[in-house]
């Protein structure tokens, strides 16, 4: 009997214990692919490009109101050949477009860009044929460089990033490169002041990301992402 007993009492310890291991493995697999799930639609599903997507939001063309007060040198290997384009934004809260071009011609000696973007216009205003001084060392001889004014509502935000996706898509395509994006490994023709500081120096500067995180949580509740910029960008890119 007593034999029995233990017996019966180790089956049923046995048993619990199985099942025990067999919960645990089932509600492990169903939390994982519960996770994947979520860091899947995180990454493919940007609510800003589905807000520009779904509200049809068009860029603007590209302005070229060139200033011939720039320098003019080549980039490292020559006249016309960048190897890509860098994302910035200004940093200015209190600033506009026309604001931004008159201090950028009044200081150039110190920095300047090829382009600005804000919510209705793309202003070219130095030749991306030559380099600008935008990243520092060794980024200026070898990317076109823009950047974005800072915008102060939710559908100008949109209308501003389609319009940056727009021009570096179309930068990518009049000079032959193909999208890229560098901004995870340092290696490609999309990319943000950010990513050329991390990747190849020159400045310790890290936009746009700030400003693309702080906007996209101010009004869509997610932050915007480079790599969710770098879709936008493909999406243009297939439209050209
Ligand atoms: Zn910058």
């Amino acid at each position: 009997m007593k034999l029995d007993e233990n017996f019966q009492n180790n089956s049923k310890v046995a048993t619990n214990g199985m099942l025990k291991k067999v919960f645990l493995t089932v509600f492990t697999v169903v939390i994982s692919i519960l996770m994947m799930g979520a860091v899947n639609s995180q990454a493919s599903s940007s609510k800003v490009n589905n807000y520009i997507a779904s509200h049809n939001i068009k860029h603007n063309s590209v302005s070229k109101q060139i200033w011939s007060g720039f320098p003019r040198n080549k980039y490292r290997h020559g006249k016309n050949k960048p190897e890509g384009v860098v994302v910035h934004e200004t940093g200015n809260s209190s600033s506009n477009i026309w604001g931004e071009i008159a201090y950028m011609k009044k200081n150039y000696r110190n920095a300047f860009v090829h382009t600005f973007v804000d919510s209705g216009h793309i202003i070219n205003i130095a030749s991306t044929k030559y380099l600008c001084w935008g990243v520092g060392y060794p980024g200026n001889a070898r990317f076109v460089q823009f950047e974005q004014v800072q915008m102060h509502h939710k559908k100008s935000f949109a209308e501003e990033v389609e319009n940056a996706a727009y021009y570096t898509a179309y930068i990518l395509k009049e000079y032959h490169l193909k999208p890229n994006d560098a901004c995870y490994d340092g290696k490609g023709t999309v990319w943000s002041h950010r990513a050329v500081a991390h990747y190849l120096g020159g400045s310790d500067h890290t936009d746009p990301n700030g400003y693309y995180k702080n906007r996209g949580k101010k009004y869509f509740h997610q932050s915007y992402t480079m790599s969710q910029f770098y879709k936008l960008v493909l999406t243009n890119y297939g439209n050209l």
